[in-house]
């Protein structure tokens, strides 16, 4: 019996994971000392459940966890069940370190990427350079 619960337990664990289509790269409009934790904060203030992003990359280049990528975003209107989000933090002056860091983990999670909308990221992002 236990054999079975166990059984049934992990397959209805293989079908939480998700079959992401893509990625909707973002940049946080926050100073560049911005961290996972203040914007699990924030987007908590907003009545979310935490952080809506997935990964969020550090002026530093340093890749931060954020939301599981188990679970469905919160970070672009239409786009949450089927992309994984990742925020670069900062304005529009994004940093070498952050393009180098995006551009390894987009090439690690194997999906194509897009613009959140015409503002976000800034424009010292290309994101046709990311899909090559
Ligand atoms: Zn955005």
């Amino acid at each position: 019996m236990l054999l079975i619960i166990l059984l049934l337990l992990t397959m209805a664990g293989s079908a939480i994971a998700r079959d992401w289509r893509g990625i909707v790269v973002h940049h946080s409009a926050s100073p560049d000392w911005t961290t996972v934790e203040g914007i699990n904060r924030w987007h908590k203030e907003r009545g979310w459940h935490g952080i809506g992003y997935h990964y969020v990359i550090y002026t530093d280049g340093s890749v931060h966890e954020g939301r599981s990528t188990d679970k469905v975003g919160a970070h672009a209107k239409g786009r949450n069940s089927t992309h994984i989000g990742i925020c670069l933090v900062g304005y529009n002056e994004i940093t070498d370190e952050q393009i180098k860091a995006l551009k390894k983990l987009v090439k690690e999670l194997g999906l194509p990427c897009e613009r959140h909308h015409e503002e976000c990221p800034g424009s010292g992002v290309d994101i046709e350079s990311l899909n090559k």
